[in-house]
């Protein structure tokens, strides 16, 4: 079954990142797919900021945000922040905990580990401590989706990339993710796919590091009954050494690049064409 409803014309995509840091060439390659691939097809290209981390998040660099992407020559259509909309987060969570697909679990990581548990996509597979547990309220926990009922309740699901093609959604490799975290009113999972409902995203544009993350955010759909996008996980830009772009890894953020007089236009139309500055690859998809 093809569970896509939308065809890859009129395309609305959008850019979706994290204020905790500034942006890098990296951010900036993912822009430019995601803008371009709207601008081709006639849709739409959105600016998210996804705020959603209050302890990390810093609201300042929205602007910077807007500024890089002006210097690169990106025109947005719309731009959100998902701090306007935890209201939908907890709304999608309580229904979630009234069909009893999620459990609160009140484990730190330090209990998680001494559990010895296995490591998925994502880091350590939880290992269901709390499953089935009853929990002082008083206590704050998380809520984590009970991975194996969800299932049993969507049965086979499908995604297709652009890139990569159909693919069979494989959540249960993640065990019970954490949608509800217990200091923010969502996970980026049930997040990003609250979002790009409701903003119409058609086809999801990001890095392939976030692929596995798909086979989450396509159960989400299912159970919450959003519409089915399609993917385009573009390929990665990696350093020297091979590893993905960082801003820890002393790449030069976007913003010391457009203040040290850098032509933002060359740039993106470099990236465009493939020709990377020095010591900078694209990985495969
Ligand atoms: N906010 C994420 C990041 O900056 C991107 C999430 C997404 O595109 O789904 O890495
Ligand atoms: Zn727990």
């Amino acid at each position: 079954m093809s569970e896509s409803q939308f065809e890859s014309s009129a395309a609305v995509t959008r850019f979706a990142p994290s204020p905790n840091g500034m942006l890098h060439l990296g951010h900036a390659y993912s822009a430019v797919v995601a803008h371009d691939l709207a601008r081709e097809r006639g849709g739409r290209f959105l600016l998210r900021i996804e705020d959603i981390d209050g302890a990390r998040s810093r609201p300042e660099l929205a602007a910077e945000f807007h500024r890089d992407l002006e210097w690169l020559g990106l025109e947005w259509d719309e731009v959100s922040a998902q701090s306007s909309r935890l209201a939908s987060y907890e709304e999608a969570a309580t229904r979630l905990v009234q069909e009893g697909l999620v459990y609160p679990c009140t484990c730190t990581r330090k209990q998680i580990e001494a559990a010895k548990p296995r490591l998925g996509p994502d880091g350590l597979i939880y290992p269901g401590t709390c499953k089935g547990r009853l929990l002082d309220p008083a206590r704050p926990a998380a809520l984590r989706l009970d991975i194996e009922k969800a299932l049993m309740q969507v049965g086979e699901l499908s995604w297709f990339d652009e890139l990569a093609g159909e693919q069979s959604a494989d959540p249960l490799q993640f065990g019970d993710v954490v949608l509800v975290r217990k200091d923010e009113p969502a996970s980026y999972h049930l997040a990003a796919t609250l979002d790009d409902a409701a903003d119409g995203v058609t086809l999801v544009t990001r890095g392939a590091d976030l692929f596995a993350a798909t086979h989450i955010h396509r159960l989400l759909q299912a159970l919450l009954g959003l519409p089915v996008p399609r993917w385009h996980h573009h390929a990665l830009l990696l350093d020297e050494t091979g590893k993905k772009l960082a801003k820890r890894r002393e790449s030069p953020s976007l913003a010391e690049m457009r203040e040290a007089g850098e032509d933002g236009l060359a740039l993106a139309d470099r990236l465009r064409a493939g020709n990377l500055p020095a010591g900078i690859s694209l990985g495969s998809p």
